[in-house]
């Protein structure tokens, strides 16, 4: 029983029939010495790209504001608004009163001045309770 086994060269990938008994894994001597010459240069490669300290930190962090979270943020006009990016409004005068400014774009984005409280009841009168973001109050108002 004849059985021909056939080898894959680990260079070229040539398949081709093993001349010795021993395990050969190229083709021929060129094959085998062109792979040693091509790692031990890609091992030199490989030295070279490891990132320093220094290249690391000049890497910009920067967010990906699709990913930012608006979990915690119940209110889906508040959603929108962060999602807008009026939120640096706050992040970027953190130590500042608001403006007049401000709070007029916030009422424009969220789309009036006041805001439905949706987990406080009506009162005894039918009026809903609201958040007036003029006056920073919560307030109960008749609506229609
Ligand atoms: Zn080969």
């Amino acid at each position: 029983m004849i059985e021909t086994k056939y080898y894959t060269c680990e260079y070229c990938f040539k398949e081709y029939t093993p001349k010795r008994r021993r395990v050969q894994k190229f083709c021929s001597n060129s094959c085998r010495s062109s792979s040693h010459r091509l790692r031990k240069s890609k091992e030199k490669e490989k030295d070279e790209t490891l990132p320093t300290p220094t290249t690391k930190t000049e890497v910009p962090q920067v967010p990906n504001p699709d990913k930012i979270s608006v979990v915690g943020v119940g209110n889906a006009a508040l959603g929108a608004l962060a999602a807008d990016g009026v939120k640096s409004i706050f992040t970027s005068r953190k130590n500042k009163p608001a403006t007049k400014g401000d709070i007029d774009l916030l009422i424009e984005k969220l789309g009036g001045r006041y805001h439905l409280i949706k987990n406080i009841p009506p009162n005894i009168h039918g009026e809903n309770a609201y958040y007036d973001l003029q006056e920073g109050i919560f307030v109960y108002l008749k609506t229609f």
